[in-house]
């Protein structure tokens, strides 16, 4: 996977020396994450506290057997996995603790910003009240803030795949409760036979309260499906947008508006959207001109974090730590952080990387 090449005159075990130094740069850089999902960001750690919680579940409750558990076998077992994880969020406290405890994995990795994007309708359909549901995230995002030092912000998205009853449901908690936290309204799961324009009047009705629109898109499906996202959403960002490199006129218009796309390279893989890193369309993205924005999507679930996902990016991009800085940045610019708060990000990643030193 490493296609960096050596530079002239240093060895290979320079190289390596090199990469490692890159990776203590990643790991010490302040960062912004804008495609990542909440139950989808349990680690092991924080499944095996929720499992605990509710001994009667069948997922393992010792780390180490969770290890094991979490090691996919194909996509199949991956969606298993995944909603083993969703069932053990029963109620309020479960989904406090995992809101909070995916903020503390955050901080660990100099994750300072993260707009994360939550699925309401998969607990309130558990029976979780809505406002309940809603005080918990906020109670977490509160005292993350203040104890962990990570601003969380929340995108509720509508499970595409649960259909309009989901997003009807998506659309009133988010108008009506409207957290704080509450910054933009996506739209996610499969692609394929879900298509986008159906979702219109919930994304005009979450754009009326001022919410910003930020769906998946062009993930699984071609060009056309990030036309529908831009053209009927109103689409601000897009999660994903594998697949804008097929056409030339939309990576002209994605750059042209600034309109960012947020790459998560690993999920790509796993979900077999992109058949290998090297393959992978990211250098075309910026070649293009396209704000590009690096995230985890999943990141326990497909064995990476963000910091692993900055390392890819180096690679496939040739990245120095300069390089790497100005992709913090970019996240930076297209997250929804207001001003002031976009000036602070940006100028500690300035002063982090003018005081590197390997
Ligand atoms: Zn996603």
């Amino acid at each position: 996977m490493n296609d960096r090449p050596a530079p002239v005159g240093r060895t290979l075990g320079d190289q390596e020396a090199l990469l490692s130094d890159l990776d203590a740069f990643i790991a010490g850089l302040p960062k912004a994450e804008l495609h990542v999902h909440h139950v989808g960001s349990a680690s092991p750690r924080i499944v095996a506290e929720l499992a605990a919680r509710h001994p009667d579940s069948k997922v393992p409750h010792d780390p180490e057997a969770l290890m094991d558990y979490f090691t996919f076998r194909d996509f199949a077992h991956f969606i298993q996995v995944y909603l083993s994880v969703v069932d053990l969020i029963r109620d309020a406290e479960d989904v406090r603790l995992l809101t909070y405890e995916v903020a503390r994995d955050m901080a660990r990795q100099n994750i300072r910003y993260a707009e994360l994007t939550v699925t309401p309708y998969s607990s309130t359909r558990r029976g979780i009240p809505d406002a309940a549901f809603v005080e918990a995230i906020e109670d977490a995002r509160k005292s993350a803030e203040a104890e962990l030092g990570v601003a969380l912000r929340w995108c509720f998205d509508i499970p595409g795949e649960a259909g309009l009853e989901s997003a009807e449901e998506t659309a009133r908690i988010a108008c009506e409760l409207k957290p704080e936290g509450l910054v933009s309204f996506g739209l996610g799961g499969p692609e394929i036979g879900v298509p986008r324009p159906q979702f219109k009047p919930y994304f005009d009705r979450a754009i009326a309260e001022g919410l910003h629109s930020v769906p998946h898109a062009g993930e699984t499906t071609g060009p056309e499906t990030i036309w529908d996202a831009l053209n009927e959403l109103r689409a601000e960002r897009i999660g994903h947008g594998t697949s804008s490199v097929r056409d030339p006129k939309l990576l002209a218009h994605l750059a042209e508006h600034r309109i960012p796309l947020e790459v998560c390279p690993t999920s790509n893989i796993a979900t077999r959207a992109v058949r290998t890193l090297d393959e992978h369309p990211i250098k075309e993205m910026v070649e293009a001109g396209v704000l590009v924005t690096i995230n985890s999507d999943d990141p326990p679930m497909f064995g990476t974090d963000l910091n692993t996902e900055y390392g890819v990016a180096a690679r496939l991009l040739g990245l120095d730590e300069a390089g790497l800085a100005a992709l913090a940045k970019n996240a930076v610019e297209a997250s929804f952080m207001d001003g002031p708060a976009k000036a602070r990000l940006a100028a500690e990643i300035d002063t982090y990387t003018a005081s590197w030193r390997p």
